[in-house]
């Protein structure tokens, strides 16, 4: 067995502790052969590759920021024409590499590659072009980015499929299925001759990301699905876009159903409350995930969350209606601040009482407390250096790569926002 499916197994069965998340496969590090033909190059995105007699046949080509290093690894394991490349979904980490392998091919005159997608994935492409700037500053906060940035150009794919489409590469059968789940275009893959399946995004290692605060609707349920349908083939090798390979039937399955679970059910408690008539806010509140799924090492929450999981089946399933009467037109933010501000006597009482219930420990009412300070307060300087430390506090409290993004780049907000104001002890004396 090779390493890589060593140590997979080793983490699964909790042998060993599952590195960072699992996101980050090293650079430089060879192509893992994980079957007869069937290499897996860690990057963000992974690119999965199976010989064949026509060629390589890919799922995915990586981030063009990732991409020439994966190419470069790929090619330390065969040097064979690229034939197909599929897309598992139009997430930019996985398909903006498509032109170093494009590149390549004219290069070495090795004929042009066929790209193969759900018919989805353009669509995502436009919206990617409509809402480039929205998805530049989402995307900056939550990988941490100096500035906005998203691609506006795309590989569009050459073909496109419904709901499903059966490949025949040099000899190799690919059978490709649409679900949704992290998005509306993810397709995964059945590979008879290998018995393996390539999972896209729908098994990344940590808590499905079903959640996103900041993305289009996901679909918890029909992850879950998906899941269930790839485990009934008994694959013996998943090969997932994100983290290692694992290999082995039983453990395959244990991961394939685990996931399927937690979805489950997260799906089922805020459906039963939906039902009820509960507020979302009940529901948020409410719904756990039971205690042994939350145990296992592939289900943790570092990159999104349940909590997140559960907002998103409300809005799959409700209106943006919360139940809260109060919310359905509501007055300006900032106007209820400065109502609350004055009757606690200003901003900076307020904002010292967030810091109070934050020493206590109670980090989500202190942030809805500075919060409200600093909207009452825009130019505090004051307010803004006890708001920053909130959410510093809070962001180093947070598991989720997503909630410690946003909190980070509201903390840094704040911090700029002194800067900008002077510092509050030298506005104290310009004012005394
Ligand atoms: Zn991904």
């Amino acid at each position: 067995m090779s390493e890589m499916l060593e140590r997979s197994a080793r983490i699964i069965d909790g042998r060993e502790r599952l590195a960072m998340n699992g996101l980050y496969g090293a650079s430089g590090t060879p192509a893992a052969e994980v079957g007869d033909g069937v290499a897996l190059v860690e990057a963000f995105s992974n690119v999965v590759a199976f010989r064949t007699d026509a060629g390589l046949a890919l799922f995915d080509v990586s981030h063009e920021l990732f991409a020439p290093d994966a190419r470069a690894r790929l090619r330390g394991w065969c040097d064979d024409r690229v034939d197909t490349v599929v897309y598992t979904h139009g997430h930019v980490d996985h398909v903006t590499g498509a032109g170093v392998f494009d590149a390549e091919a004219t290069e070495r005159k090795s004929g042009a590659i066929r790209f193969v997608a759900h018919e989805a994935v353009p669509d995502r492409f436009d919206r990617y072009v409509l809402t480039n700037g929205y998805n530049g500053v989402i995307n900056m906060r939550q990988f941490r980015l100096p500035e906005p940035r998203f691609p506006s150009e795309f590989r569009r794919p050459d073909d496109v499929y419904r709901d499903q489409l059966t490949l025949d590469v040099g000899g190799t059968e690919l059978a490709l299925h649409h679900a949704r789940g992290e998005t509306d275009d993810h397709t995964w893959a059945w590979v008879p001759q290998h018995r393996a399946i390539c999972v896209g995004d729908l098994f990344i290692w940590q808590f499905p990301n079903a959640g996103n605060p900041q993305k289009v609707q996901r679909y918890a349920w029909d992850w879950a699905v998906a899941l269930r349908a790839m485990a009934a083939l008994e694959p013996e090798l998943l090969l997932p876009a994100h983290g290692a390979a694992v290999g082995g039937a039983a453990l395959v399955q244990t991961v394939l159903i685990d996931t399927a679970r937690a979805l489950e059910s997260l799906h089922e408690q805020v459906l039963a409350l939906m039902n009820a008539g509960a507020r979302l806010d009940d529901v948020v509140h409410t719904v756990r995930l039971p205690d042994d799924l939350a145990a296992k090492p592939y289900l943790q929450p570092t990159y999104d969350e349940p909590e997140f999981v559960v907002r998103n089946i409300w809005r799959l399933y409700g209106g943006w209606y919360d139940g809260n009467p109060a919310h359905l037109k509501p007055a300006p933010e900032t106007t209820v601040a400065a109502e609350l501000a004055q009757l606690a006597g200003g901003a900076t009482r307020l904002a010292a009482r967030a810091e109070e219930v934050a020493s206590d420990g109670d980090l989500r009412v202190a942030c809805e407390l500075v919060e409200m300070a600093a909207q009452a307060a825009p130019d505090s300087p004051g307010v803004h250096a006890i708001r920053a430390a909130i959410y510093e506090a809070r962001r180093d409290a947070e598991r989720s790569f997503m909630a410690t993004g946003i909190y980070r780049s509201a903390a840094m907000d704040s911090r700029d926002r002194v800067d900008q104001l002077g510092t509050p002890d030298a506005q104290a004396d310009a004012t005394s």
